[in-house]
């Protein structure tokens, strides 16, 4: 096992550590350790929120989380001898669960508070907590699905340079400005009250929390990419854009379905990761790489037989015919899904959560041919413990009714 470099206590709220995560990204965060090319060392984070989250069977905390302060990051990382343009090499190593927390959760956060992909559908929260059981998970929110955990970072990237800062922080003011009372907003502002910028301390930290991006979307640094095949042992080339690069993770998933559809969809958890560096002097124009470039992991679930279920993008409500629009086309295919579990008793929220959470797949099919994309989510059958394809004798639930996720009062 290699040395832990960042150590988080679950029994304090991050914002009393020692050593301060940051829930920011600006490129003036300073390192909490320096490395050489070359070194491994363990990285342990908060789940994303920081706590805020309990293993309950009540969906309060879901619906009151203050989302001003997440993420929650371990680092930056500094590596010694990286400079704008070269490309940082992250070996993902290992990755798990902190022994101390072996549970995860997932959220269906409500309109009012982040909302999710299918917010006009499901627009109150919802929480399912998730039991780990050595590599697998089963739920007592959602019965009838068990299977192998798929452990990625949903957050990792490096710190931006101060031109990136300023260029992505005006095209997300513009979108904003587009419709600015939006629910949910259509992009997170810098927002100072609840920056937490890591080791920076004082009137500096203040000055930069009112420029530092949130950690929402995914940007050219990387982020909040939530790729679930960033697992054990894939290999990420992120462009440096800051001299020492400042390598920051968080946001543990212990699997999730392409797209994290509910918005918190991944099962979210504590947990480490152990990482190996190394650089690539002059990468970045070497390969004309401006986004993370990875090779996934050698090591997945396996999982030979699929139900894939297509959608088109026609607009479920108005009938309206959209443009190749594969963002309506994956809500289609999503929606189809849904349908089609509730026959085998599901709720139509834990069908959603299942879509988020288990290892599946989702793809654009087709995107040429006018006038309708075509996005595909392919569910691997194995994950349930009955038989959910079509046959002649119809569906037959698979769940015995009355268990749901867990509710507000
Ligand atoms: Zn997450």
């Amino acid at each position: 096992m290699p040395r832990t470099s960042f150590k988080v206590d679950l029994s304090r709220p991050p914002e009393a550590a020692e050593i301060k995560t940051h829930n920011r990204w600006h490129p003036d965060i300073p390192m909490v350790e320096m490395m050489k090319p070359g070194d491994e060392f363990r990285v342990e984070c908060f789940d994303w929120t920081g706590g805020q989250i309990e293993n309950d069977d009540s969906a309060n905390d879901v619906r009151d989380v203050d989302l001003t302060k997440v993420h929650y990051l371990s680092g930056p990382f500094g590596v010694e001898g990286a400079e704008p343009g070269d490309l940082l090499v992250v070996d993902l190593l290992d990755l798990g669960y902190l022994p101390a927390s072996p549970w995860g959760f997932t959220g269906i956060f409500a309109r009012e508070n982040g909302g999710g992909f299918l917010v006009d559908h499901y627009p109150h929260a919802r929480k399912a907590c998730w039991d780990f059981h050595g590599i697998y998970t089963t739920s007592r929110n959602v019965p009838g699905v068990r299977w192998a955990g798929i452990v990625h970072p949903g957050l990792i990237g490096c710190l931006p340079s101060q031109e990136l800062l300023d260029r992505c922080n005006k095209r997300e003011a513009e979108l904003i400005a587009t419709n600015p009372d939006r629910v949910p907003p259509l992009a997170t502002a810098p927002n100072a009250e609840t920056a937490l910028m890591g080791q920076m301390t004082g009137r500096k930290s203040q000055a930069a929390g009112k420029e530092a991006w949130r950690t929402v979307p995914p940007r050219e640094h990387g982020g909040n990419c939530d790729i679930k095949n960033l697992s054990r042992g894939s290999r990420v080339y992120f462009p440096v854009y800051v001299r020492g690069a400042g390598l920051s993770m968080g946001d543990i998933h212990w699997s999730q379905g392409d797209g994290e559809i509910t918005f918190c969809g991944a099962i979210e958890m504590a947990g480490y990761v152990d990482i190996g560096v190394d650089l690539i002097k002059g990468g970045i124009t070497k390969y004309g790489i401006t986004n993370p470039v990875f090779q996934p992991s050698p090591l997945e679930p396996k999982f030979s037989e699929y139900l894939v279920f297509e959608g088109i993008s026609v607009d479920e409500k108005t009938g309206k015919q959209y443009y190749l629009d594969a963002h309506i086309a994956y809500r289609r295919a999503c929606l189809n899904a849904i349908e089609y579990l509730k026959k085998f008793g599901y709720t139509g929220e834990q069908a959603y959560v299942i879509l988020g959470t288990a290892p599946v797949e989702g793809r654009v099919s087709g995107i040429v041919d006018i006038p309708n994309a075509c996005c595909t989510v392919a569910i691997p059958t194995a994950i349930f413990d009955f038989d959910i394809r079509p046959n002649s004798g119809g569906p037959k639930p698979g769940i015995s009714a009355g268990v749901d996720l867990a509710a507000t009062s």
